[in-house]
């Protein structure tokens, strides 16, 4: 997954669920890469409009894209990957697109035109999917499963900064986790604490390039016009039972953007979030009111249902 993992557990058999851990952390990225060219996601995407039948990770995955995709009323589109191969976030040739090539290639962009039916998978000819987006919070909660089945009463791992947990510390304090600064990122924004949830962040920092002009462009994409995504935010963390929503609603929430965030939120409301924007701004929910510690020098709001 192109990115580092940490993972401790403790309990009864938590070397033997490490163990298992792994493999499972090897199965996913084999099924789910979209480099790797015998991967689900590579053969999908080679199928020249072919089914595919795939594993049932990978079914699932497909399944949460559409549904995040039409909750999100197309924040997140998984279909989006040539726009953002164009860009050369998959290569790291980095490049500013001309208006002409976006607006093409967007013509193949539309999750709505995924098809599923059980195993099998099928999307238009030119298009190309990536699970970026939710895959490590699906791993993430396939390793809390084997954890669990395996007697590990306190664990956490942080996937390339996505967090996850199960139960408390060992010393039966809550875990804290660290929120990183957007503006600084080595700093820390925010300290949550927590138990048996997961804590995953999208942000502007994470994978960018400077172009030619000046501006800074980064990876995620706003399937709307094809460009990064700058609707206000600057980083959006969701704190959740579910580590796969919360991945999904972590990039589709950056994209839609400050106003649309809290507008789901607010309908939805089944998860907490921070919200960073771009004026220097931290909005958080008041499920985290008293878990949430602002240690930056950024003003900070509580978001309520009312
Ligand atoms: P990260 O993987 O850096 O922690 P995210 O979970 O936010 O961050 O996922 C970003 C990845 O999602 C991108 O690298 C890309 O593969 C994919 N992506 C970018 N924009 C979108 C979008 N609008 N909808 C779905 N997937 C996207
Ligand atoms: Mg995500």
């Amino acid at each position: 997954m192109d990115t580092f993992m940490t993972m401790k557990a403790y309990g009864t058999d938590s070397d033997k669920a490490l163990e298992k851990a792994e493999k499972r952390i090897i199965q996913l990225e084999d099924e789910l890469s979209v480099t790797k060219t015998d991967s689900d996601i590579s053969r999908i995407n080679s199928a020249g409009g072919e089914d595919v039948e795939v594993s049932d990770d990978t079914a699932v995955l497909v399944k949460a894209a559409q549904d995040y995709g039409k909750l999100t009323n197309g924040a997140l589109d998984v279909t989006v990957y040539p726009v953002l191969a164009e860009w050369g976030f998959t290569t790291g040739e980095y490049h500013i697109p001309d208006e002409d090539t976006i607006k093409s290639l967007l013509e193949n962009v539309g999750y709505e035109n995924i098809s599923l039916s059980g195993n099998t998978v099928q999307i238009p000819p030119e298009y190309q999917i990536d699970m970026g987006a939710l895959a490590k919070g699906y791993t993430g909660d396939m390793i809390m499963d084997i954890f669990r089945e395996n007697g590990v009463t306190s664990g956490i791992i942080s996937l390339g900064g996505n967090i996850q947990t199960i139960g408390k510390k060992p010393d039966g304090s809550q875990w804290r986790v660290s929120v990183r600064d957007p503006f600084s990122p080595d700093d820390n924004l925010c300290i949550l604490e927590i138990s048996d949830k997961a804590v995953i962040t999208s942000g502007n920092y994470e994978r960018f390039f400077t172009g030619d002009d000046g501006k800074n462009y980064w990876h995620i994409i706003d399937p709307n016009d094809g460009y990064p995504a700058d609707n206000g935010l600057v980083s959006v963390t969701i704190i959740g039972e579910n580590g796969l929503m919360c991945d999904a609603l972590s990039t589709a929430l950056f994209s839609a953007g400050t106003e649309k965030a809290k507008t789901y939120w607010k309908e939805h409301g089944d998860f907490d979030m921070v919200l960073v924007t771009d004026d220097k701004h931290i909005i958080y929910t008041d499920g985290l009111s008293g878990s949430f510690e602002n240690v930056s020098g950024l003003t900070d709001e509580v978001l309520t249902h009312d």
